[in-house]
């Protein structure tokens, strides 16, 4: 049983989450959308120690195509950045302020950027491309999230300064829009630069929460130096060109670890 010990407390870590917003929101639905991501999440994990091959991707695919589909086309829910500026101006705890705040802000102290690797729905889509480790060098230019995240911030900020009504409108037609600029962007990007992760390492906006949350996380893998033959297999895997046999927090790339395990299944000597 001590090999299931981590998605139980996985599972664990949700439900507590879930029942917490469902008695103090005084929502059903919390139960709902956290038992249900908590369920999904731990049995990729499940999965993962099964040996199953895809079972990052069914963790990703239940999750996001939940998000996407269901809370985001049906909901009419703005998970966006945008979404969670509107709610956070509004004074409203739910929704995208709640998603972000546990899967984006507070959750990578104790996860990391597991978000990015079994739950969002742009990855979801981009890890379907062909370019699973970038096949060109690292380039210089992860500066432009900032300015989508300055344009998100001044965008709502703009429709709340110029009293736009029918904003719950204009917020479902926003995530639409962005949410297809978004994949054509990944897209594009991915083979121009022969990386499927290029959009998460140059122009996620979102990274500049997960970025800085992620360096503190309590959960992360470290390399047994004992065990450890320096044959570079495990940085050869690597999506997010991690130097994993670094056991410090400013390991290279260190916060863009999307703790996919890729590492850990090549390595040959079990060192991760
Ligand atoms: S970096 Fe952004 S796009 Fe990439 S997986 Fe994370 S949240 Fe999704
Ligand atoms: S794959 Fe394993 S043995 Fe090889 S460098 Fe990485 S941690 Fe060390
Ligand atoms: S291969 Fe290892 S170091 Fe790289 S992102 Fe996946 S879990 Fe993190």
């Amino acid at each position: 049983m001590k090999k299931y010990l981590l998605p139980l407390i996985m599972l664990t870590i949700f439900e507590t989450i879930a029942v917490t917003l469902w008695l103090t929101q005084k929502n059903l639905f919390y139960l709902f959308n956290f038992s249900y991501i908590g369920i999904s999440i731990s049995l990729g994990i499940f999965l993962y120690i099964r040996k199953y091959k895809y079972a990052r991707r069914v963790a990703q695919l239940l999750v996001g195509l939940y998000m996407l589909v269901y809370l985001g086309l049906i909901c009419s829910e703005n998970m966006q950045i945008e979404g969670f500026w509107y709610y956070l101006f509004t004074g409203v705890f739910e929704a995208a302020t709640i998603h972000y705040a546990v899967a984006k802000i507070f959750g990578p102290l104790l996860f990391g950027r597991g978000w990015c690797g079994y739950a969002c729905w742009t990855a979801m889509v981009l890890d379907f491309l062909p370019y699973k480790v970038s096949e060109t060098p690292r380039k210089k230019i992860g500066w432009i999230r900032y300015i989508i995240f300055a344009m998100s911030l001044i965008f709502v900020s703009t429709l709340f300064l110029a009293h736009v009504g029918n904003l719950e409108e204009i917020m479902f037609w926003a995530f639409i829009i962005g949410n297809v600029m978004y994949y054509a962007v990944g897209i594009i990007l991915a083979f121009a630069y022969k990386d499927n992760r290029a959009f998460c390492k140059y122009i996620c906006p979102i990274t500049i929460f997960l970025k800085p949350m992620s360096y503190f996380s309590l959960l992360r893998i470290k390399c047994d130096e004992s065990k450890c033959i320096s044959c570079d297999k495990c940085k050869k895997v690597c999506p997010m060109e991690v130097d994993i046999t670094d056991n410090s927090r400013k390991r290279k790339n260190g916060t863009e670890c999307i703790l996919c395990f890729e590492c850990v299944k090549n390595c040959p000597k079990d060192a991760l």
